[in-house]
């Protein structure tokens, strides 16, 4: 799958990082096609919290698609990123405080 292609060597580059080189993280359902596009560093924020791996190997496990589930259908997205824009704003990006200050943890 090209998706998939596209994230070869990528798969542990994290969320955060993406956030910092403005790409979107995109997540399209293999069956019915919907696809969300959310923001690097909503993304990250609330892998952070959670604790969960922020690499983007593992973040689609942590979805699955909602068309599909109200059918009844259990699927997991697929990754992707890119320069598309973000069409998901449940998901906030935090404040550019919180981003320079992870910036800055990161450097240390
Ligand atoms: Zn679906």
């Amino acid at each position: 799958m090209a998706s998939e292609l596209f994230l070869e060597g990528f798969d542990h580059v994290d969320l955060f990082e993406c956030g910092r080189l403005e790409i979107a993280i995109k997540l399209t359902c293999p069956v019915c096609q919907h696809g969300r596009s959310f923001d690097a560093y909503a993304l990250w924020a609330l892998f952070e919290r959670r604790g969960w791996s922020l690499k983007l190997k593992d973040a689609a496990k942590h979805f699955h698609c909602i068309p599909c589930g109200l059918a009844k259908r259990r699927v997991r997205p697929v990754l992707a990123f890119g320069n598309d824009a973000v069409n998901d704003d449940i998901l906030k990006r935090p404040s550019a405080r919180t981003i320079e200050a992870e910036a800055k943890r990161r450097i240390r």
